[in-house]
């Protein structure tokens, strides 16, 4: 298999790429815009042929590359069904699988940091998009954000995966590359409450400053970045 985790300096974001192997399909998670060219060089360099590309939810800061990679490769858009854009060609249901060669991905619904946000498990491999971050999790204050939604998420389906799950999330502000389910589950400051009530209580006092150019990065990201 090829696995590669890519990031983007400027809004932190993890972008993964992932394929059977030389010569054979590949699909994309979560890219962004301005590194459309370093994919494309990638995919060339590895003999992959990108044929699916995922945006876990609609992002707010930064613009998918998703609509400017189907352009040059005729790959298909791939979304959670609860997605407000209209141009994503194929939308997953909830424990749906997505088939690239040989390998199973399967789609999870996990809203609370936004209505549509998707999880995506392949074998081992969580891609939590940022319902789960290492040492934290997803602000749930626009975008039909729901901390309650995102406490059942976080408790009633991530958590529930096999503590030797790897955690590969959409971004990191600390260096930080992957975890694991079983470390967060212990470590992670966000999971230590006792009830929902108190998931509530962290989450609606975080007074996190609103993404710069957000409103921008939205409208486009509707169109994936067309
Ligand atoms: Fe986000």
């Amino acid at each position: 298999m090829i696995f590669k985790q890519l990031f983007d300096n400027k809004s932190s974001t993890y972008t993964y790429l992932i394929s059977s192997g030389k010569g054979r399909e590949a699909l994309i998670i979560d890219p962004v815009i301005e590194n459309v060219t370093e994919y494309i060089n990638l995919l060339k360099e590895l003999d992959l042929k990108l044929v699916k590309v995922i945006d876990t939810h609609i992002h707010a800061d930064h613009v998918t590359g998703a609509s400017k990679l189907k352009d040059l490769t005729k790959c298909s858009t791939i979304m959670g069904e609860h997605t407000p854009a209209e141009a994503v060609e194929i939308k997953v249901k909830d424990d749906e699988y997505i088939n690239l060669d040989n390998l199973e991905i399967r789609a999870m619904h996990t809203p609370g940091h936004t209505s549509d946000s998707f999880s995506f498990l392949m074998d081992k491999y969580l891609f939590s998009g940022d319902t789960l971050l290492i040492n934290g999790t997803g602000r749930t204050d626009f975008q039909n954000g729901n901390s309650k939604d995102a406490y059942n998420s976080l408790f009633n389906r991530i958590l529930k995966l096999p503590d030797e799950t790897l955690l590969y999330p959409a971004h990191d502000y600390k260096g930080e590359t992957v975890s694991t389910i079983g470390r967060e589950r212990k470590y992670n400051p966000r999971l230590q409450v006792k009830s929902v009530d108190e998931y509530i209580e962290i989450m609606n006092n975080l007074n996190l400053k609103k993404p710069i150019s957000i409103d921008e990065n939205i409208t486009r990201n509707l169109k994936l970045g067309a």
